[in-house]
């Protein structure tokens, strides 16, 4: 088995949709970004890399490349399955946590669950997504961010 980190953040800014874990999310801000800027899903993507010393998002997926502009991240999340899958290793788990002071997530964090269960073949007991506030602190608790914390456990096929 091998383990895998990944973190992400991104600003909160006008005029962008709010995606996480693949669902919109009715809120006045978005988060800012080449890609669609799903922040929880980038910091699963590098955990996933990680787990296989297989570089980082940025270096599979550059920012500076027109073909990513605004690209559906759960996208970039089946690419990178694919190549954990040609390493010869399968995810056992994810656990995650997002930092975000506003919107509420609750509501919306069983179908994130299910969206990367989905894209990544896993059952839904195997997809963990945990919300938290910052406690009014720092720029997460002040609203103008959002950052996501991941781990990945995976195995030899
Ligand atoms: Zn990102």
């Amino acid at each position: 088995m091998r383990i895998g980190l990944g973190y992400d953040i991104h600003r909160l800014a006008q005029n962008r949709k709010l995606i996480l874990g693949g669902v919109e999310i009715p809120y006045e801000l978005g988060l800012l970004g080449h890609s669609d800027a799903d922040v929880l899903i980038h910091s699963i993507i590098d955990a996933i890399l990680g787990s296989v010393a297989l570089r980082d998002i940025g270096y599979h997926f550059p920012d500076n490349d027109e073909k990513y502009k605004n690209i559906d991240s759960l996208e970039l999340l089946k690419e990178t399955n694919k190549l954990l899958l040609n390493e010869g290793y399968r995810i056992i788990n994810i656990d995650s946590n997002i930092i975000c002071q506003k919107p509420k997530l609750s509501p919306y964090i069983d179908n994130m669950r299910e969206n990367i269960a989905r894209v990544l073949n896993l059952e839904l007991n195997q997809v963990s997504i945990k919300a938290k506030t910052n406690e009014k602190m720092d720029s997460m608790g002040e609203g103008l961010s959002i950052s996501t914390n991941a781990v990945v456990l995976v195995e030899r096929v």
